[in-house]
């Protein structure tokens, strides 16, 4: 009687702690890395970059309202960066598929994040897998212009925090784990678009500003402007590539093993 008491005892116990390991991996831990670490910019950087990582291809949606059409080149740019450092398959989707007068002419403050979280819920039409596959890029091109209320880094959002590229207006942003916008300002002037678009790929991939004026992680518009047209022939007006620190950083995360929270 003892025995078959004893047995029961194990065999629940056994199914308990396969359950919950179960739970751990397929449910715990992903909803952990979709959801907390989802919120952070650089929160997937390992995800995108390490050979290691479960999801084997990248796939880039751009979604633009009319008038706001990538340059092809600054698209270019950014899928080659992408291939080069995740050494990952990169499909790209570019659509205008934001109507006019679904944004604002002026966004100010936090604002930006509810009129963003509609247009993602309308128009965002590839996810992230639970547990691997593809792993998404969302882009936004939206012809209006964005007032960050002047705080370099906003450390009283709620929901998502963000990156600028600029102190007074937004040239582009960077927010969540894999989202990224440009507005108007971005593509005033020529190639100023890619600079941008590789800027928030970088925050995307965790990296911080430098004040480098041949370093694409700059933020400040007036340091590329300032850069002296035959000074240096390296050095470009608007950079597209990544420091040597960075691009280390890059090469260390497609090596690194650090893909789940918990390591
Ligand atoms: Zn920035």
């Amino acid at each position: 009687m003892a025995d078959s008491v004893l047995k029961t005892v194990v065999i629940y116990t056994l199914v308990l702690v396969i359950a919950l390991a179960l739970a751990t991996v397929f449910i715990f831990i992903p909803a952990y890395v979709h959801t907390i670490e989802g919120r952070v910019p650089g929160g997937f950087d390992s995800l995108y970059l390490s050979k290691y990582s479960p999801y084997n291809t990248i796939v880039v949606e751009v979604d633009y309202q009319p008038g706001m059409e990538p340059d092809p080149k600054a698209i270019a740019a950014l899928q080659e960066k992408l291939e080069l450092y995740s050494q990952k398959h990169v499909v790209m989707h570019v659509n205008q598929e934001i109507e006019y007068d679904e944004v604002p002419i002026l966004i100010s403050g936090n604002d930006l994040f509810d009129v963003t979280s509609t247009l993602q819920h309308a128009h965002r039409d590839y996810k992230t897998g639970w547990l691997g596959g593809n792993i998404t890029l969302y882009i936004m091109y939206l012809d209006t212009v964005w007032h960050p209320d002047n705080s370099e880094y906003c450390s009283n959002m709620p929901a998502y925090q963000y990156r600028t590229s600029t102190k007074v207006y937004s040239a582009g942003v960077t927010y969540a784990a894999d989202s990224i916008i440009l507005f108007r300002d971005a593509l005033t002037e020529e190639d100023t678009e890619t600079t941008i678009l590789l800027h928030e790929l970088g925050h995307i991939w965790g990296l911080d500003h430098s004040n480098r004026s041949d370093d694409v992680m700059n933020s400040e518009f007036n340091v590329y402007n300032n850069v002296p047209q035959n000074h240096e022939p390296d050095v470009k007006r608007f950079p597209t590539n990544y420091s040597s620190e960075d691009t280390l950083r890059l090469e260390q995360l497609h090596e690194s093993l650090n893909i789940l929270p918990i390591f």
